[in-house]
C-alpha cells in the first residue's frame, strides 16, 4: 500500500514538474513576440536628492504588456528572457530606449539628465558583443555621462576576463555605474579598489527595518560613511516612509528612490513630474 502511495506521489510530482515545464514553454514562446511585437514598456521611477526634494535621475523599469493585456513585472520573466538568450536584445532595446528618453528629458530640463539601466549579468557575458552602446550614443548626441548601468554583486563574484574588460569599456565610455542591491550579495568588498564605482544602492531590505531596527540602521549608515571616503555617492531604494526618509538625510544619505516620492511611472506621467 506504502508501495502504490509513494508511485501515486511520483507521479503527482512529475505531473507537477510537466505542467511547470509548459509553463515556462509557453511564457517563452509569447516573450520572442514581446519585442518585435512591440509589447516591452519601460516605467521611470524618481530619484530624488534629499537634501532639496528635487527629482535628480530615473531608473528605467521594464515592463511586459502580453497578448492578452496584462502588466507584467520583470520578476515574471527575466529569468526566462536570460536563459533563452533573450536578454540580449532585450536589454539592448532597453539601453536604446531609455538613452532616448535622457535625450529627451536632457533637451527638456536644458541639463544633463542620467537614466538608469539595469544589466543583468548575463549581458555581460554575450560574444561576441551587441549593440554598440557608444556608437548609439554618438549617434544620438548624448554624453555618456547620462546614462547610469546597475549591476549587482553576482556580477562581481567571479570576475572573468570578458566581465572586467566590458565594465572597463563601460567605465572608459564615460558611463557611470551603481551596484544595485548592495549589502545583499556575498562578492568582496575588494572589488570598489578594483572597479570605477559611481554609486552604491541600498538594498530596500535594509531601508524597510530602518526606524526600527537598530541593526539596519547601523548598517546603512555604515554604508554610507564608507562610500562617501570612497568617494562614491549613494541612493537608498524603496523609501516609502517620512520616517525613512528623515533617517537617510541625518545619516547623510545623498539620493534616495521609493513609493514615498513616486512608484515607477510611464514616461508621459514621468515627463509630467519633470515639468512641474
Ligand atoms: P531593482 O533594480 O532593484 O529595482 C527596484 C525595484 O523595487 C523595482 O521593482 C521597483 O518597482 C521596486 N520599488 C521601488 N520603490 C519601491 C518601494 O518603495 N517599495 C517597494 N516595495 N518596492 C519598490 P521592479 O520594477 O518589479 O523590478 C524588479 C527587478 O527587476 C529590478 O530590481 C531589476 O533587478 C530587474 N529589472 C527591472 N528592469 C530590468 C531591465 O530592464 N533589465 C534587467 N536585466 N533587469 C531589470
Ligand atoms: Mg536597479
Ligand atoms: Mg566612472
Ligand atoms: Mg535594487
Amino acid at each position: 500500500r506504502s508501495k502504490a502511495a509513494g508511485r501515486n506521489q511520483l507521479t503527482f510530482f512529475e505531473a507537477n514538474m510537466q505542467a511547470a515545464a509548459i509553463r515556462r514553454l509557453k511564457l517563452l514562446a509569447e516573450l520572442r513576440r514581446a519585442l518585435p511585437d512591440g509589447q516591452l514598456e519601460l516605467c521611470f521611477q524618481p530619484i530624488v536628492d534629499l537634501a532639496t526634494g528635487q527629482v535628480a535621475k530615473a531608473e528605467a523599469l521594464l515592463r511586459w504588456r502580453n497578448a492578452a493585456g496584462a502588466l507584467l513585472a520583470p520578476d515574471s520573466f527575466i529569468d526566462v528572457a536570460e536563459e533563452s538568450g533573450l536578454i540580449h536584445e532585450i536589454g539592448d532595446w532597453v539601453f536604446r530606449t531609455a538613452a532616448d528618453h535622457a535625450k529627451r528629458w536632457s533637451h527638456l530640463l536644458g541639463r544633463d539628465f542620467q537614466v538608469s539601466i539595469n544589466k543583468s549579468p548575463v549581458q555581460f557575458q554575450r560574444q561576441p558583443d551587441g549593440t554598440d552602446w557608444v556608437a548609439y550614443l554618438e549617434g544620438i548626441d548624448l554624453g555618456a555621462r547620462c546614462i547610469n548601468v546597475e549591476i549587482t554583486e553576482g556580477l562581481l563574484l567571479n570576475l572573468s576576463d570578458t566581465v572586467l574588460s566590458r565594465l572597463a569599456a563601460l567605465q572608459a565610455s564615460g558611463m557611470q555605474v551603481s551596484i544595485d542591491d548592495f549589502g545583499t550579495g556575498y562578492s568582496s568588498m575588494s572589488y570598489l579598489k578594483r572597479l570605477d564605482i559611481d554609486y552604491l544602492k541600498i538594498d530596500q531590505s535594509f531601508i524597510k527595518e530602518l526606524e526600527h531596527d537598530n541593526f539596519s540602521r547601523t548598517i546603512t549608515d555604515t554604508i554610507i560613511v564608507m562610500a562617501h571616503k570612497l568617494g562614491l555617492k549613494v541612493i537608498a531604494e524603496g523609501v516609502e516612509t517620512a520616517g525613512q526618509r528623515d533617517c537617510l538625510l541625518q545619516s547623510g544619505c545623498d539620493f534616495a528612490q521609493g513609493f514615498l516620492f513616486s512608484r515607477p511611472l510611464p514616461a508621459d506621467q514621468f515627463e509630467a513630474l519633470l515639468r512641474r
